[in-house]
This record gives C-alpha cells, sequence and structure tokens, in this order.
C-alpha cells in the first residue's frame, strides 16, 4: 500500500514537472523577458493580471515587473494587500463613481476616466485620502459604439478652457484609448495615430516643458507593436505574459 502510495505521489510529481517544462507553456519570466525586447526602454509595462492568481503575479513581480493593472475594484482591492508595497496598481477598466473611495487611498494611476462626473468624484476622494491621484482621460477612438470615453473634441475643449485647473488634487498624466476589434491593421494605426496626435497637441498647448501629461496609454497583446510605433508610452499586456483568460 505505502509503495503505491509513494508510486502515485511521484508520478504526479512527474507530471507536473513535465508540464511545467512543456516548450509551449514558456514562463511568465520569459515571457515579460520578450516583451521588454521588442519595446523600446522607454515604453513602460502595465502587466494586466486580472482573472490570474496572486502566486501567478508574484512570479511577474519576481522577475522585476512592477506595476500592475486590474479592470475590477473587488479584485484590485483584494489583491493590494496580498503583494508587495513598492507595486503600482493601475485601475485599467470603467469605474463607477461611487467605487472611487477603496482605490483613493493607494491608487497610482487610473486610465479609464470616462466622464466629467468620475473626475469630480476622484478630486473629491484625493482631496479627502489627502494625495494626488494620477489619471487619464479615455478617449474614444474605436468603432465600436459601446466602448467608453471623451471625443476628441470634448478632450480639446476641457484643455482649451483650462478646465483641469478646477481639480487641484488630481494629476493630469496624459490619454490612453482603445483600438477597435478588428483584423485590420491599418484601421488600428490610424486610430492609435489621431490619439497620438491629440497628445501631442494638448501636451504642446497645455503641459509644455512641464513633468505632466507624459502619458499615452496605447497597445495591448495583439496591437502593443503598432501602439509603440505610433508613440505609445504606455502598453498593458495580460495575455502575453500571463497567458489567456
Ligand atoms: C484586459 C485588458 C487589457 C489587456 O488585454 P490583453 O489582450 O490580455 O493584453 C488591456 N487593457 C484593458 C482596458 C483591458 O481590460
Amino acid at each position: 500500500m505505502a509503495t503505491m502510495e509513494i508510486f502515485v505521489g511521484l508520478s504526479l510529481h512527474l507530471r507536473n514537472e513535465i508540464n511545467w517544462q512543456s516548450p509551449k507553456m514558456k514562463s511568465v519570466k520569459s515571457n515579460i523577458e520578450q516583451l521588454q525586447n521588442n519595446i523600446p526602454h522607454s515604453v513602460k509595462v502595465v502587466a494586466v493580471s486580472k482573472t490570474k492568481p496572486v502566486d501567478l503575479i508574484m512570479e511577474a513581480y519576481e522577475a522585476g515587473q512592477r506595476i500592475f493593472g486590474e479592470n475590477r475594484v473587488q479584485e484590485l482591492i483584494s489583491k493590494h494587500p496580498a503583494m508587495p508595497e513598492d507595486i503600482e496598481w493601475h485601475m485599467i477598466g470603467h469605474l463607477q463613481s461611487k467605487k472611487v473611495k477603496l482605490l483613493a487611498p493607494f491608487i497610482s494611476l487610473i486610465h479609464s476616466v470616462d466622464t466629467l462626473k468620475l473626475l469630480g468624484v476622484i478630486q473629491a476622494e484625493a482631496l479627502k485620502a489627502k494625495r494626488k491621484i494620477g489619471i487619464l482621460l479615455q478617449v474614444h477612438i474605436a468603432e465600436e459604439e459601446n466602448k467608453y470615453g471623451f471625443s476628441h473634441e470634448e478632450i480639446r475643449d476641457f484643455f482649451m478652457e483650462e478646465k483641469n485647473l478646477e481639480y487641484p488634487d488630481v494629476n493630469f498624466k496624459g490619454l490612453m484609448g482603445m483600438a477597435s476589434y478588428t483584423e485590420d491593421r491599418e484601421q488600428i494605426r490610424s486610430e492609435f495615430n489621431s490619439l497620438s496626435q491629440l497628445f501631442k497637441e494638448i501636451r504642446i498647448q497645455n503641459f509644455d516643458k512641464t513633468d505632466q501629461f507624459t502619458e499615452l496609454s496605447m497597445g495591448m497583446s495583439g496591437d502593443y507593436q503598432l501602439a509603440v510605433d505610433e508613440g505609445s508610452t504606455m502598453i498593458r499586456v495580460g495575455t502575453l505574459i500571463f497567458g489567456g483568460r
């Protein structure tokens, strides 16, 4: 009986070893290294860890990754205390105003600010938390109607009228956008290009020679190379680092 148990234990152990080393399943560490090799040093990688467990995320941390992105508030606030303190947590998904207070004490950057109402709540919660909160304004660049974000015109008017000055505890770090879900590479490129033009225009008009408004968050696993070509400073990558969801 004892021999049998040892045998079963050993074969399970071997099976795990084999799975782990199978060439198809690359390690998180090598995925990150490969990604870093494909982009300039200046481009920041947000490792999108949504749906992934803490032990897998820790593999990325141990490989040197320090910026992690989540798209759900509950998941973000449960992972935050379970992981090391020097992580920069980014909120990348649609955010409801009533949940801002849960993130306000620690969030590094909110990529998905898509209404003035949300911006107002972030200002109020930043004041309460006695810290500045970094944000990106999300711009609607895709063809799909169901995506969130401001129009180019709304962004232009906002900065033309210097509305940003009404939010003194919000740190305007830049813009974010998501391209259409399409196989058409030229369409994706042109959507990224238009966002990049808008970003540069606002930067020169409102933030020239400042260290604000320096980030353009665009590009995911499927389109990050196009995004980087078009001037992205921050890519949000999940699948290529952690595998499919
Ligand atoms: C999930 C998600 C990503 C990452 O997508 P991948 O294709 O897995 O790289 C990037 N941005 C946002 C807003 C997301 O929700």
